[in-house]
C-alpha cells in the first residue's frame, strides 16, 4: 500500500488520498500493492489523464475488484467543483471559480489565442497555488484578501484538468500552464513542484516542461531551489520597481530580497537551466511609470538577457490606475533603446472581472475590491 506519509501530505494527512496526487511511480506502487499487473497502472494513468473521470466508479475499464481496492484503500478522485464562471465576449478568456473539498474558493483562468475562429492554437491555463496570499502586494486583489491555506498538488492538477476536459469536447487541448493565479507558488514549494512533475510526466498529463511558467514575487531561496530541480520550466519574477525603496512600497514583504539580488538570480537561473527569466513589471500611473524609473531599470538590466513584461495594472483597490498608452509606450521605448528585451502584455478579457482575486472577491465580498471595475487576467508571458 502507498502510505499517506510517502505522499508528502501536509501535517495530519487526509482520510482520503486523491489519485491525482500520485506520481506515476506511486501509481505503479499502489497497483503493485493491490496485486495487479503493471499494465493496469498504465491503464489507470491513461484514464486519469486522457478521459478525466470524475469518480472512481467511472474507471470502468478496471476490474471491479481493483476499483473496490481503490475505494477501500482510501483513494478517491476529484477535489474541485465549478461554482462560477465568467467569459469574455470574444470567448478568448474564461475564468472559473472552483470550490475545493473544504469549501475554499479559488480562481482559474483559461486564455486562448490564434486559430482564426477555428481550433485555437494556444490554450493557457493560469492556476492558483494558494487560497489567498501572504505577500500583500498593495495593487493585487489576492494580496489584499489575506491568506487561508496552501493549495494541494492534486487541487492544482484539478484546475488544469477541469479546462482540459472542457477543451477535449471541442477537439482542443491545453498547451501552456502558468502559475500566475492566486497565491505565491514558491511559498507552497513542495505542492507546486509535485503538481509540476505530474503535469509534465509523460505517463501523466505529459505537458512539455518548457510550456510551464512559474511566477514568483521573488523568494530567493525558492528560486535557487527551483533552479536545481533539473527542470526546464520558465520562471517569471515580479519586480515592479528598479530599486528597493519603491519595491518595498508595492511588495511590502520583499524586504529580505533586494532588487540586485533578484537580478543576479535571473543570471544564475539561466546558467543552471538555460532558460531566460521574465521580469514582470505592473505599470502603475505616477507610481512606477516615469521615464527616470525606466532609465534606472534599463541600466540595471543592460546586458542581462532577461525579458521584461510590462503589465498595465488592473485597477483593483487602493486607487492604483493604469497609465495612459503614451506613457506605457514611452516606458517601453526607453527599455528597448537600451537593448532590453521588452513587451507590453496584450490585453484580453477586459470586460470580465478577471484580475488576480477579483472573481472570488466579487462572490465572497471579502477583500477590498471596488465593485464595477473591470479587469484583465494574468496572461502567459511566453
Ligand atoms: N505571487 C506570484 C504569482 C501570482 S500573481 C507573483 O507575485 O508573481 C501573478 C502576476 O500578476 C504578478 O506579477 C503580480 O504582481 C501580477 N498582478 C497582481 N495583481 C495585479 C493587478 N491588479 N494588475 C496587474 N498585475 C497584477
Amino acid at each position: 500500500m502507498v502510505h499517506v506519509v510517502d505522499l508528502g501530505l501536509p501535517d495530519g494527512g487526509f482520510l482520503m488520498v486523491d489519485l491525482y496526487r500520485l506520481l506515476p511511480e506511486e501509481v505503479d506502487a499502489l497497483v503493485g500493492d493491490m496485486g495487479q499487473p503493471r499494465y493496469r497502472a498504465d491503464q489507470l494513468l491513461h484514464m486519469l489523464y486522457r478521459q478525466f473521470p470524475s469518480g472512481v466508479s467511472m474507471l470502468k475499464q478496471l476490474p471491479s475488484k481493483m476499483r473496490e481496492a481503490i475505494n477501500t484503500g482510501g483513494f478517491s478522485i476529484g477535489s474541485a467543483s465549478e461554482v462560477g464562471r465568467v467569459a469574455s465576449e470574444d470567448g478568448d478568456t474564461t475564468k472559473i471559480l472552483l470550490r475545493l473539498d473544504d469549501g475554499a474558493l479559488i480562481e482559474t483562468v483559461l486564455m486562448q489565442y490564434g486559430g482564426d475562429g477555428g481550433r485555437r492554437t494556444r490554450s493557457t491555463v493560469c492556476v492558483s497555488t494558494q487560497v489567498g496570499c501572504q505577500m500583500a502586494c498593495t495593487f493585487c486583489a489576492t494580496g489584499q484578501m489575506g491568506f487561508e491555506r496552501n493549495i494541494k498538488a492534486e487541487e492544482i492538477v484539478a484546475q488544469v484538468l477541469h479546462f482540459a476536459s472542457m477543451l477535449r469536447e471541442r477537439g482542443e487541448r491545453i498547451t501552456n500552464v502558468v502559475f500566475m493565479g492566486m497565491g505565491e507558488p514558491l511559498a507552497n514549494y513542495s505542492e507546486t513542484l509535485r503538481a509540476v512533475r505530474i503535469l509534465t510526466h509523460k505517463r501523466a498529463f505529459g505537458l512539455g516542461q518548457r510550456h510551464i511558467t512559474i511566477s514568483t514575487v521573488g523568494l530567493a531561496s525558492g528560486i535557487g531551489r527551483l533552479a536545481k530541480e533539473g527542470l526546464q520550466v520558465g520562471l517569471a519574477i515580479s519586480l515592479h520597481a528598479p530599486n528597493d525603496s519603491l519595491r518595498r512600497k508595492l511588495v511590502p514583504t520583499a524586504k529580505p530580497n533586494s532588487v540586485k539580488e533578484l537580478i543576479s538570480m535571473t543570471r544564475s537561473y539561466f546558467e543552471e537551466t538555460g532558460r531566460r527569466v521574465t521580469l514582470e513589471y505592473a505599470l502603475i500611473e505616477n507610481v512606477n511609470d516615469s521615464r527616470d524609473l525606466a532609465e534606472e531599470l534599463s541600466s540595471l538590466l543592460r546586458g542581462n538577457g532577461a525579458h521584461v513584461n510590462l503589465i498595465p495594472v488592473n485597477p483593483t483597490a487602493g486607487g492604483f490606475r493604469r497609465p495612459d498608452w503614451k506613457r506605457i509606450t514611452q516606458f517601453e521605448r526607453v527599455l528597448k533603446s537600451s537593448g532590453v528585451n521588452c513587451t507590453v502584455r496584450v490585453e484580453k478579457g477586459v470586460e470580465i472581472s478577471a484580475a488576480c482575486g477579483q472573481l472570488r472577491t466579487d462572490v465572497t465580498g471579502k477583500g477590498r475590491q471596488i465593485k464595477g471595475l473591470t479587469g484583465r487576467p494574468h496572461e502567459s508571458c511566453l
